[in-house]
């Protein structure tokens, strides 16, 4: 069997006040046809990014809805994540190798997990290219109804890698990518949705803080919460762009010298890049201890990277490819106003000089942060705006929805 996670229960009605009982009643009604569906979702870990984050939500909120839902993770080595790695960059565009031995060692990993595989469900989600081989080493046993779900920018992929997984990808007659433009040459699905990402309101780390807690616990951190604090919560990772991020704080603190800079990551298990990246971050930064860079291993949680996002004046997220970006639905969703790269799912969730702004390049990254740092009433403007766009188009409740709408679809029901 492949690793079972478990996660904590959660109840739909608990939601009822902030996403309305319209919406709840609706999800309860495309629930009833498929009532005790066995559902398996399986991606490659269970903690760190963004697949994670979602799925410790919607398998819990499937559960109370009467769906027989569940989630493994599968098993590999270093040399797997290497792998695996260097395809999420590549899918998402980065000019590297991708040797025989690459392809095969990404291969006998798939058919060592399809091996391990048990059990025969109503549908299998396999989220991202990790696992993706599954379904074509199980020879389509194991579920009635199989599902690939792309959570990365895929939109202007390098060819070698595309070209490598897209048979594996084809296998799927279903199909959820986050925008139209990410599913590339090559591939086509009987059913194909198109479905943003979303975040649980209620999680430890989006239920509200209040901003005197947030400021004591970010304090504790060595950040002093009277002087203006610009933050990056991300996994260490190039697309991510931390050493751009500490390049644009160099910019304002020529006009804020009291500005600091937080830049929060978590080491994902599947990302074996990521101390590497985070050397590399920490050299660029220097021996300015107005940056912090902090990770989970200094005890940084969920509940503290919401810490950090409530207590922020401003969140950056200077990505150059984000397939949605669900830190930047996080700290909308606290009102905080969000600088974001204008790449992949980032416009999606902001929409320039509405609910955040979009920048393309370092001084404008710098720019738009002055003149939010200089200019409360308009962080608060944008910082409502933000709240209400994330309440009414990025909560977990819409994802169920869209997934359920999804299942009946597939099922013809
Ligand atoms: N995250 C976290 N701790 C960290 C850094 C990130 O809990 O130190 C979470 C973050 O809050 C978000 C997810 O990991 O929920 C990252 O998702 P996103 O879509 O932004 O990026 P990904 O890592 O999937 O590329």
């Amino acid at each position: 069997m492949l690793d079972p996670v478990s996660t904590k229960p959660k109840q739909l009605q608990d939601y009822s006040q902030i996403a309305g009982e319209e919406l709840l009643n609706e999800i309860r009604n495309l629930a009833a046809p498929l009532k005790d569906a066995r559902i398996l979702n399986i991606n490659a870990t269970a903690f760190g990014g963004g697949v994670a984050e979602i799925l410790m939500s919607l398998v819990p909120l499937m559960q109370d809805i009467g769906l027989d839902a569940t989630w493994q993770v599968i098993q590999g080595n270093d040399d797997f994540f290497n792998v695996t790695k260097a395809s999420h960059n590549g899918l998402q565009g980065m000019q590297l190798p991708l040797t025989d031995s690459m392809k095969n060692t990404w291969k006998k990993y798939n058919q060592l997990n399809a091996n391990r595989f048990e059990g025969e469900y109503d549908f299998i989600i396999v989220h991202d290219p990790q696992p993706a081989g599954l379904k074509f080493f199980l020879e389509d046993k194991g579920a009635q109804h199989w599902i690939w779900r792309c959570h990365i920018d895929t939109s202007h992929p390098n060819p070698d890698f595309w070209n490598f997984y897209a048979p594996y990808i084809n296998t799927y007659e279903n199909a959820i990518f986050t925008l139209k433009d990410y599913v590339g040459p090559g591939v086509a699905f009987k059913n194909l949705a198109i479905i943003p990402p979303t975040i649980d309101p209620l999680s430890e780390k989006n239920a509200p803080i209040p901003v005197e807690t947030a400021r004591a616990t970010i304090a504790s951190y060595g950040i002093d919460p009277d002087r203006p604090l610009v933050t990056q919560v991300s996994r260490f990772d190039p697309w991510k762009d931390p050493l751009g991020v500490i390049d644009a704080y160099r910019i304002v603190k020529l006009s804020i010298p009291d500005v600091q800079l937080a830049l929060v990551g978590s080491m994902a298990s599947d990302d074996p890049e990521g101390w590497y990246y985070l050397d590399k971050t920490t050299r660029h930064a220097g021996e300015d201890n107005d940056i912090h860079i902090l990770h989970n291993f200094h005890g940084v949680g969920g509940y503290e990277v919401g810490c950090f996002q409530t207590a922020s004046d401003v969140v950056i997220q200077k990505s150059t490819r984000e397939g949605f970006g669900l830190v930047v639905t996080e700290a909308l969703w606290k009102g905080v106003p969000v600088v974001g790269g204008n790449v992949g799912g980032i416009p999606l969730q902001i929409l320039d000089g509405k609910t955040g702004y979009l920048v393309d390049t370092v001084e404008q990254c710098a720019d738009r942060v002055q003149q939010l740092l200089k200019n409360p009433g308009l962080c608060t403007e944008l910082g409502t705006a933000a709240r209400e766009f994330v309440r009414t188009h990025f909560l977990t409740m819409h994802h169920l929805r869209n997934y359920l709408k999804l299942f009946q679809t597939i099922a013809g029901k």
